[in-house]
């Protein structure tokens, strides 16, 4: 099945309005399929004059619909701002603020029902690694944050895999470590949702992604693009790995 590499930026709580639209004004016009998920404040300006080819994300929903939820901001409103994907079960969602799969699960259902596809974020710690306990947590972290949902459903989502290790670190995964780990995530979904929905969906690798091992991980047949935190902040570094990867078919 060929893919086109799937490159998305993750701002994280960077780039007011204007910082936003000044990045996406300087991205090269040749940009192919590209992806940013960017503070709320930020989408509704950015669809204005964007690229055709790329496309806004949110980093985090609510999973109810409406209601006295002070703070909180739901499928319906990112997308009304401009948003047509959206990033959950992000480590920093999981760790700094306690998100379980549980939670993710059912923010994931919301925003499907609300027309977002969906970039499902999942990595171990390192003491996770070290205790041998990987496989046990994406197990885990796959399942019930995919918790009965359908092979259609599928078809509205990606899956990141970041180890916690790996981000904003400095230190990524080998190309070969990645590899292994995107393997089994396949054979997870290959053995639960079927052959076609194995081959068909995305497995981005996140995790101190830079211009210099952008190739040598997006070569790897398993991985199917990537997740770029800190490295996306800068509009000259981020083209360098659009362009790294940009002869890069699977
Ligand atoms: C991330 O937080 O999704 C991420 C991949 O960060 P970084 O690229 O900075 O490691």
């Amino acid at each position: 099945m060929s893919k086109d590499v799937r490159i998305v930026a993750n701002w994280k709580m960077n780039k007011t309005i204007r910082e936003a639209t000044d990045f996406i004004s300087k991205l090269p016009n040749t940009i192919a399929v590209l992806s940013i998920a960017m503070p709320f404040t930020a989408l509704h300006a950015c669809t204005k004059n964007k690229p055709p080819l790329l496309s806004l994300g949110a980093q985090n929903i609510y999973f109810e619909s409406h209601g006295p939820f002070t703070g909180e901001t739901s499928a319906e409103m990112v997308k009304d701002a401009g948003a047509e994907f959206v990033i959950l079960g992000h480590s920093e969602r999981r760790h700094i603020f306690s998100e379980d799969s549980g939670a993710v699960n059912k923010k994931i259902r919301q925003a499907l029902l609300c027309g977002l596809e969906v970039i499902l974020c999942i990595g171990e710690t390192l003491t996770q690694r070290d205790e041998n306990k990987t496989v046990e947590v994406l197990r885990e972290q796959l399942f019930e944050s995919l918790f009965e949902l359908t092979e259609e459903q599928l078809d509205q989502i990606s899956i990141a895999y970041e180890p916690v290790w790996a981000i904003g670190t400095g230190k990524p995964s080998t190309a070969q470590m990645a590899q292994e780990t995107h393997f089994m995530l396949r054979s997870f979904i290959r053995d639960k949702w079927g052959q076609v929905a194995s081959e068909k969906i995305f497995i981005l690798h996140g995790g101190s992604i830079k211009p210099e091992n952008i190739q040598e991980l997006s070569s790897q047949p398993d991985i199917d693009g990537v997740l770029v935190g800190g490295a996306s902040l800068d509009v000259g570094v981020f083209t360098q790995i659009i362009q790294n990867a940009g002869n890069i078919k699977k």
